[in-house]
This record gives C-alpha cells, structure tokens and sequence, in this order.
C-alpha cells in the first residue's frame, strides 16, 4: 500500500466532529499510535517505554512510512490522510478519522518522529511542538515504517501530570493496551519492553493465532479453557467472533477484551449482561475471560463520540446485547448440560431450565428438542415458585467485588469438563431414580448447604478429617462421611451417563471375591461356605447382572468373568483400588437386587462407599496416581462446595464438628 495522501479536512468536517484532546494519558497515546502504525499496514510493532510511557512512550513499526512532504503537517489538528467528506465517516474502515491523535500529543508532549517510506532513498526526522514543526526535516538512516517518540508527557501541564497515577499504574494500563492489540491483531508481532531491559514484557510473533496471544500472554491456563463463539444477526446488521472462557474457569476480575470495528472499546452495558450469564455458573466472586471482536454496521455506530470515551454506543444496542447474551448462555450450556440435567433432575418443578420443557415430559419418551423460542435462560428466570429454583442459585450469587487490577489467573475447580459427549445424555425416566433423587434434595440441610456452598477449605488433618472455615467458624469435617454422600449423590444425578475408567487389565471377580474373603473386614466365616464356592457364586451373580450394570453404572463385565470398567464420577478422580475387593464382594452380598428402588439405591450406596476417600488411604503418589491429599483438595472439597446436598443426619452427628469461632484468628486462615 501507498503512503495515503494528507489533506485539511474541509471546515464543515471539522465542525461536525465533536473534537477534544485525545491525550489523557500514556495508554490513550499509545492505543491511537498503534492504531496509526496498524493503519499503515504494519507487521511488526515494538512498543518501548519508560516510567509507564511518561517519560518515554515509543512506537516502531514497519509500515508504509509516512510521505516527506507530509511531515510538515502532519501534526496539525484535522490533518488525516484517511478522509475527507463527512460521508466517509460512516463507512470508515481505519481506524483513526480525526486526525488529531498526532496533534493532541504534539501540544502536550515533545514529538519525534522518524519515518521511511518504501519509494524514499532514506529515512525523514522531524520534530514537533504544538502541532508545528520545529526547523525542517532531517535526513537519516532508518528502515521503511515510523518510529514515533513521545518523551516528557504533560511536561507543559501540571495539572494532568498530578492527575495521573503513578508510573506503575500507567505501566499496567499500557500493558493491557498492548495485550489486547496484540491478541485482536494476532497477524502482526508485538513486543512491549520497559527502556534500558534486554527482556521483553510482551512479544508475540507475527502470524500467530488470537489463541496462542492469549496462551502467551494470559495464561496456558486460560487458553485451555476457551470456548470458540460466534454469533450474527443479518436483521440488527452484526456479527460477534472470539472466545470466552468455560465454566471450569474463572478469574477473581473480569478480563473483557472488547473490540467494535477492531477498536478496543469499553461497553459496560455488555459486560454486565454477559457476567450476568456467568454468575449462574461459576462460584462465587470469580469472573470469566472473553474476548469478543463486535462488528457492527458502521452506520450504526456511534463514531462520533469524543475520542477519549472508550465506552461506545450503538444502535440497537439492547437488542444486539440480549442476542449476544442468549448466544453465551447456550454456549456455556452446550458445554455443561450434566450440570443442567442435575439440576433439572433435583428440583421438581424447575421446568424452565433450557431443553426440559413440561412439554417435552409429557411426550412420553420423544425427545425433541424444545423451540427455540420456547428457551428461557437462566438470566431471564423470575422467581415466582420457591420451588422454582436453578439448583445454580444454591451454588452461587452474582456478587460484585472490587478486586485490585491484576491479570493474575486461577483455575477454581476442574470438574464437569466440557465433554461433547454431554450433549448425547439421555434422561432418566425410571421412577426409582427420580424418587431416589428427590429424597436427596427434600432431605438436604439449608443451613449446612449455606455452609459447605461458601466454605474455605483449610487442610487436612489425616484422610478422615479435615478443617474448613466458614465466616469465623473452623469446623473439623469427616471427609468420608463427606465423600461417600456426595459420590452417592453424584451417582443418582449422572445416574446412566457415566463416563467410562478403564482398569488397565480386567479383573477376575473370582479372584477379587478370594481376595476379599481372605480379609478380615469381610467377616468370613467357615459357616458360610468355602471361599471358592462363595467366590463362584458372587462371580455368576456379578455376571447375571452384568447387562443392566454395563448399562446404568458403566460396570462392564467379560464373558470370562472378569471386570474391565468402572464409573467415571469426577473428573480426574480415580477410587482407591484396593478397595475393589472389597467392592465386588459388597455388591454381591449387600445390593438388595429384587427391588428396583432399593437395588439402585443400595448399588449407589455400595459404589459411593467404594469411591469414597479411605481412612488409610495411601498418601504417596503411586503409578501416577496422585495421592490422597490433593484428591481431598483439589476434586473432592470443590465438589463438595460445587454441589452436595448435605443430608439432615450431618447436622446431627459429627460430619461437622465446630471445633473453634475465629472471631479473632479470622485472617490467620483466611485463603484467597
Ligand atoms: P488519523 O489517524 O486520524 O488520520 P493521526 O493524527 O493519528 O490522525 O495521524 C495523522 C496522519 O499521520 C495519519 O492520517 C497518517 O497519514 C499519518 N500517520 C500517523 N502515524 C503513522 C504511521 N505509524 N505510519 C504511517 N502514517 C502515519
Ligand atoms: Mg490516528
């Protein structure tokens, strides 16, 4: 591309557009500078500066230069060589428009500027004040594309100076100008460095991807957890690409990189609407990554606001909000229908949740997809009904927090992984279960699911006991108790859409009744028959069963009698394996078979026993599996916290010992 052609706007252009200083601080400067460099058809921008671009704020590009005979102007005010009839304003497709960045910064700042464009023998140095040129320009060595140097920021204006926070604050903010050009523009190489240091604070190759940006510049972790979202709508004349984070993710402050017509915007009307979807997913006072670049029909912009406002404006801009939030719901559900279905499952009557209508109850099997438009989400619920509850609302509160700025990224909890799978889940009709499930939800203990929904998990004591805070109570809880109740529960909800742990060689039941016999803990005596009998018996039991086991539990059993899978209940989480003997025997000699109601739910009882955390469960880490201690903390507390119902009987027994009101230690185990 040609260096474009600077003109004077003509006087009724200049008039119509509400102008004013651009330049309120270093990050303002440096966004409309790279807006000029991106303009100019950069691929490569290198940003350097010093005490937070105050006192140094450069930008390098390899652009097209910028004309020899433009440098004479090019820093007065409506100087632009990207426009020139007020219509042009609504269907601009740079950036800039005003030409008045360069001017802005050349009243308050001292401004170099060093350029070379492609048809030029060498490079142009010009120096300006007040939008004037001082002296002429002098030739130099130099590569084609500019340099820009902005040094001594609001040198001449004591006021701003004061103003302005601190070189740290301002590093910070130019810091994110960068990452999110950076991540938007991911064809063209950035790098952001601090003057006088060899490492870079930001470098992103040329012809990266946005999600490689944000792996480089955010977080591996984040960029993990990234849904792809798309969204258009031919009517309101829009079309939304990006990525936003899944459930499983959160951060303590809302990152949101924000871009309409690839301007980095600010729009909190958005921001809010979509937190708002979030908050029914993700625990407590933690917020999602998005990135969304928002194209809009450039009339329908509002270009004309004053350059310094970030937060923009559009026509139809309720209505685009709402598409994009009904477009990020569907998203997140996509992603975690298990948490749905569950929630669907426990509370009766909470038949808006999306994809459950009453309807599609009463076909009797047909599973057709309820209309579109019939889909309530989850933000738009009302509560009318105390009944009528998301199973979220226990689980979460939209709770606004101030936070100190800062990129810093936690994964919360990891379980319920986005599984494509999920989207295949079949519902559960049998009365057993829904019956089953209800005792669990009719049964749970409100204050105690207040307590464990907000608990802070201290440590653990040993592998039966651990502390947890909650508000200034310290209680000692029974992690087995613990446990086993919410593998139970976790066995109703996903009841016949387990995922499948696969023993890394098949089991012989006969052999695991032998083992079990020989323990102690089995009870065996000789009056109940010989081992190897009671061991065949309980292997054709097992066996007998074996259909419906595959089926409703993920339990496969070979025609050899020997066990090949179990349940995947939490993500990551593999039950203690010397407890499979043990198991085997149980199912044969504790599942109550003939009655379907008490089958499932002793066959739950039985398996939750198994997959809960053991008394002497082993602590080291073994064939890769972790040990006990951060399966305690890192899958089953959040689990916990995420989703256990805790039955009455806790509250009465020593599930929960308070052992200490920390009215005074509060901030000694205070975490996060
Ligand atoms: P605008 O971008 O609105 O036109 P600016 O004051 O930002 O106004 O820039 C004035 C002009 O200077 C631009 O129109 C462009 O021609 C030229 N210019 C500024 N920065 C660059 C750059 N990095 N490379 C090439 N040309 C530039
Ligand atoms: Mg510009």
């Amino acid at each position: 591309m040609e260096a474009g052609i600077i003109k004077k706007l003509d006087e009724t252009v200049v008039n119509r557009i509400a102008a004013g200083e651009v330049v309120q601080r270093p990050a303002n400067a440096l966004k409309e500078m790279i807006e000029n460099s991106l303009d100019a058809k950069s691929s490569q921008i290198q940003v350097t500066v010093k005490q937070g671009g105050l006192k140094l704020l450069q930008i390098q590009d390899n652009g097209t230069g910028i004309r020899k005979e433009d440098l004479d102007i090019v820093c007065e005010r409506f100087t632009t060589s990207k426009l020139r009839e007020f219509g042009d304003l609504t269907s601009i497709s740079t950036y800039g428009f005003r030409g008045e960045a360069l001017a802005s910064i050349s009243h308050v700042a001292h401004l170099t500027i060093t350029t070379r464009t492609s048809d030029s023998k060498c490079a142009w140095k010009a120096s300006y004040v007040d939008g004037k040129l001082t002296g002429t320009a002098k030739p130099c060595a130099g590569n084609q594309g500019t340099q820009i140097t902005v040094e001594d920021l609001f040198y001449n204006i004591a006021t701003r100076r004061k103003a302005l926070k601190s070189a740290a604050e301002e590093h910070a903010k130019v810091t994110e100008v960068v990452s999110r050009y950076a991540v938007h523009n991911h064809r063209v190489g950035f790098t952001l460095k601090k003057q006088g240091d060899n490492a870079t604070d930001i470098r992103t190759p040329p012809n990266s991807t946005a999600v490689d940006n944000i792996r480089t510049i955010y977080s591996p972790s984040v960029a993990r957890e990234l849904l792809e979202f798309t969204c258009e709508d031919t009517n309101l004349k829009f079309s939304v690409k990006g990525y936003i984070s899944n459930a499983n993710y959160s951060v303590k402050k809302c990152i949101f990189l924000l871009f309409i017509n690839h301007r980095l915007v600010d729009s909190t009307a958005l921001r809010k609407a979509i937190e708002a979807v979030y908050a029914s997913y993700l625990p407590k006072n933690s917020h999602p990554f998005l990135y969304l670049s928002l194209e809009i029909d450039p009339q329908n912009v509002d270009v004309n606001v004053h350059p310094t406002k970030h937060e923009v404006h559009f026509l139809h801009e309720d209505s685009i909000i709402e598409k994009i939030q009904q477009a990020v719901e569907s998203k997140l559900l996509g992603c975690n229908s298990s948490r749905t279905f569950y929630t669907q499952a426990l509370l009766p009557g909470a038949n808006a949740v999306p994809g459950v209508s009453s309807k599609s109850n009463d076909n009797g099997g047909s599973s057709a997809a309820p209309e579109k438009k019939d889909k309530i989400y989850a933000h738009q619920m009302v509560r009318t009904d105390p009944r009528d509850q998301k199973l979220e609302k226990f689980l979460t509160k939209p709770t606004e927090t101030k936070t100190p700025e800062d990129n810093e990224v936690d994964q919360e909890e990891k379980q319920a992984k986005c599984n494509p799978e999920d989207q295949n889940r079949r519902e559960i009709k049998l009365t057993s279960v829904l019956s089953l499930r209800s005792q669990v939800e009719n049964g749970c203990h409100t204050g105690l699911r207040e307590t464990v929904k907000n608990m802070t998990f201290v440590g653990s004591v040993n592998p039966e006991y651990a502390l947890i805070q909650h508000v200034n109570k310290l209680y000692l809880t029974n992690t087995l108790a613990l446990s086993e109740e919410l593998f139970y529960q976790i066995l109703l909800n996903d009841f016949g859409n387990f995922g499948i742990l696969k023993l890394s060689s098949p089991a012989s039941i006969y052999e695991l009744a032998m083992i079990a016999l020989d323990l102690e803990e089995s009870g065996w005596t000789e009056a109940d028959g010989t081992k190897e009998d009671l061991s065949s018996y309980i292997s054709s039991l097992l066996q007998s069963k074996a259909p419906m086991l595959d089926d409703y539990f993920s339990i496969q059993i070979d025609d050899n009698g020997k066990i090949c899978t179990l349940p995947y209940l939490l993500d990551d989480y593999v039950p203690a394996m010397e407890g499979l003997p043990m198991y085997m025997l149980r199912l044969a000699t504790e599942v109550e078979w003939d009655t379907e109601l008490d089958c499932f739910q002793t066959l739950c009882r039985e398996t939750a026993k198994f997959y809960a955390i053991q008394r002497n469960q082993a602590s080291e880490e073994e064939d890769g599996e972790q040990g006990w201690q951060w399966k305690v903390e890192h899958l089953v507390y959040p689990a916990i916290r995420k989703m256990l119902l805790p039955p009455q009987h806790f509250a009465q027994d020593t599930t929960f010992l308070q052992i200490a009101n920390l009215t005074e230690l509060y901030r000694v185990f205070e975490r996060c």
